[in-house]
């Protein structure tokens, strides 16, 4: 028989219409395999229907789901309950929406600002290199992708800049200048003078202070700190 728990939520509330922020407990009993976001729906059906909360593809491959749990962001859609229990060694859990964007209602952030960052950094190609002679594609080494292809998996859910001290202090923040430093590495880009002038301005890397909580909060085991470490010594 699988093990049975009883949860305690303790969800930080807000409501816009009136200006009123407050914490609201929800206690329930669940096995050990519903996702967060399964607890939040549950909610929803029976108990409350006007707490508010975001997903979409509920895979770990969009990030709209990312909140903090207990101080650490997580994707709600992918954190079990009995993982939950195990890493935190609690049934009580307090949730809370990520700071990186205004709040909308609840735990619903307003992500089209927390993307300006990464907009800034511009993630994609500014101007390609153009094709060699007769060829219809660039080639790439697998070497060289080697260097960068852990940062392919990056899914901008923002865990790692809700994790970074230096995000509030002007940094541009982790997964917006790894997308840059990415860029960098690839063979086809041309504007690198551009990328450098972003990626060493007054909110580029060197605010960072190397404390690698990008690192270790990531959920798809990216060492965001790598790449800004190889940056800051020019290793592109
Ligand atoms: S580097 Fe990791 S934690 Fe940061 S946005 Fe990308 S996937 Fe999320
Ligand atoms: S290593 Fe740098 S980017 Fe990563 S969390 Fe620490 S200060 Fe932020």
């Amino acid at each position: 028989m699988s093990k049975s728990y009883s949860l305690t939520l303790t969800i930080r509330r807000f409501d816009p219409d009136a200006s009123r922020r407050w914490f609201q407990t929800y206690t329930l009993s669940t096995g050990p395999i519903l996702r967060f976001v399964d607890l939040f729906r549950r909610i929803n059906v029976e108990q409350d229907a006007t707490l508010a909360w975001t997903s979409s593809c509920e895979h770990a491959q969009c990030g709209s789901c990312s909140v903090k749990v207990n101080g650490r962001p997580m994707l709600a859609c992918e954190l079990l309950v009995e993982n939950a229990v195990n890493l935190f060694g609690t049934t009580k859990f307090r949730i809370e929406p990520v700071t990186v964007a205004p709040v909308v209602r609840d735990l619903v952030v307003d992500w089209e600002k927390a993307y300006e960052r990464v907009h800034r950094a511009k993630p994609y190609l500014i101007e390609p290199k153009e094709l060699p002679p007769g060829m219809t594609e660039h080639r790439i080494s697998p070497g060289k992708i080697a260097r960068y292809e852990e940062a392919t998996r990056c899914i901008n859910c923002f865990c790692c800049a809700e994790a970074c001290l230096s995000s509030c202090r002007n940094f541009i923040g982790p997964n917006a200048a790894m997308a840059g430093i990415v860029r960098m590495m690839d063979i086809r880009e041309t504007q690198k003078e551009e990328r450098l002038d972003l990626l060493y301005s007054e909110e580029g890397i060197y605010r960072c202070h190397t404390s690698k909580a990008c690192s270790h909060v990531c959920p798809k085991e990216i060492d965001v700190a790598h790449f800004i470490a190889l940056a800051k010594e020019g290793a592109f």
